[in-house]
């Protein structure tokens, strides 16, 4: 088995790295840059989109794991101390994989060429650097709205504890094969109207978002960000594609969000 380990870099996520990667080849498995079957993330969250990333081009042949060395992460949800349980798991290999879904986004442009796609581990977040979004939300073929204001967040499930969280959208079991939209600050009057609330779309409902008035964007990826001009429409849907970790002990998603986010001293009172 090949493995590689992106570290995020302090000193303590480095030494991580070492020990895990020193463990790991001694019992003999490969340490591979270029195709690993297993990458593991020391760090955070970050850490872990940016190791997601780097190998976004082969999900299908690896599986991803993450060790956090600040607080803890949904994708980086092992503990420092678990490492010498977890090397000696993942050298008894096959391991367990469960896979979530992927957010897929694909940018047209109104000058024709090649259409830039991207796959998302959180969300995509459609913003501009001046004034407002102006958007023509269609949803499955059909127009739904008029949208304007700071932005639109569509988001994985496995992405509704980030970003789409603070915006108030609901948190998805990454069971559930679906995008969630999020509005920005939308304006509302007799022009604008939008439903403000987060809606939930399944696999076959893609969502398509067309410029009114300018074409120029910013859209961000999980942590990059890119500018965009000329832009004809933007297609969000389920990717096809899905994200595998790999998955050594239990740690079910809810207790991940209570752990989290819900105060754990609940010994207080
Ligand atoms: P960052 O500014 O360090 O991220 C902001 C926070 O979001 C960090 O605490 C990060 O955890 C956490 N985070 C990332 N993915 C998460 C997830 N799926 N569920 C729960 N928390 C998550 O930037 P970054 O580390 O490069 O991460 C980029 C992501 O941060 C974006 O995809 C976006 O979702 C999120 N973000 C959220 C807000 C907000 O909530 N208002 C603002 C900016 C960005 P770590 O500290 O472990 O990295
Ligand atoms: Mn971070």
């Amino acid at each position: 088995m090949k493995f590689k380990i992106v570290s995020k870099g302090d000193n303590r996520s480095d030494k991580i790295k070492e020990t895990m990667k020193r463990y790991l080849t001694d019992f003999n498995l490969v340490y591979d840059k270029e195709e690993p079957d297993l990458v593991i993330s020391v760090g955070g969250d970050g850490t872990f989109l940016e190791a997601f990333h780097r190998y976004v081009h082969r999900l299908e042949s690896t599986a991803f794991i993450g060790v956090h060395t600040g607080h803890l992460g949904f994708y980086a949800d092992y503990l420092p101390s678990e490492i010498e349980k977890l090397v000696i798991e993942i050298a008894k290999t096959p391991f367990q994989v469960v896979e979530y879904p992927l957010l897929e986004v694909t940018i047209r442009s109104k000058t024709g060429g090649k259409e830039d796609s991207f796959l998302a581990l959180n969300e995509a977040m459609i913003k501009t650097i001046e004034g407002s979004v102006v958007l023509d939300v269609e949803i499955k073929g059909e127009h739904f709205e008029t949208f304007r204001g700071d932005g639109i967040c569509v988001s994985t499930p496995t992405g509704s504890t980030a970003y789409n969280k603070a915006l108030g959208g609901a948190i998805l079991h990454p069971s559930l094969e679906v995008i969630q939209l999020t509005e920005m600050a939308s304006i509302n009057n007799r022009v604008f109207r939008t439903i403000g609330s987060p809606l939930v779309l399944p696999k076959h409902h893609p969502c398509i978002l067309k410029p009114m008035v300018d074409s120029s964007f910013i859209i961000a990826i999980d942590h990059f960000t890119k500018s965009f001009t000329n832009v004809h429409s933007i297609h969000c849907h389920v990717a096809k594609e899905k994200v595998r970790f790999a998955r050594f002990r239990q740690f079910p998603f809810w207790n991940r969000v209570r752990d989290s986010f819900v105060a754990e001293d609940k010994y207080l009172f």
